[in-house]
């Protein structure tokens, strides 16, 4: 651990993970690069975060149905969970 720098000085990865999130939760990314986004996430608690974000978004969407009235209510109550589970970790 000699890491002292935050995450995103360092670590190249971060953009390219932000590009990849996306097509990452949807599962789209191919398996080279989805294995490459999860070791990234596993090291990178910056990226980890926004990943927990967009999963659970995602998933919370999928279960609303396709018809959505009120992402913003929907993004507060997932941005609740993910601090409760930073809480945990
Ligand atoms: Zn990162």
């Amino acid at each position: 651990m000699t890491e002292t720098k935050p995450p995103q000085d360092d670590c190249y990865d971060c953009r390219n993970a932000g590009e990849e999130l996306d097509a990452f939760v949807r599962g789209e990314l191919p398996i080279e690069a989805a294995g490459r986004m999860q070791e990234h996430l596993h090291r990178c608690r910056h990226c980890d975060d926004v990943a927990r974000f967009e999963q659970a978004f995602r998933d919370r969407l999928k279960r609303a149905g396709t018809k959505v009235e009120c992402p913003e209510a929907l993004r507060r109550k997932v941005q609740d969970l993910l601090a409760r589970a930073r809480d945990d970790a």
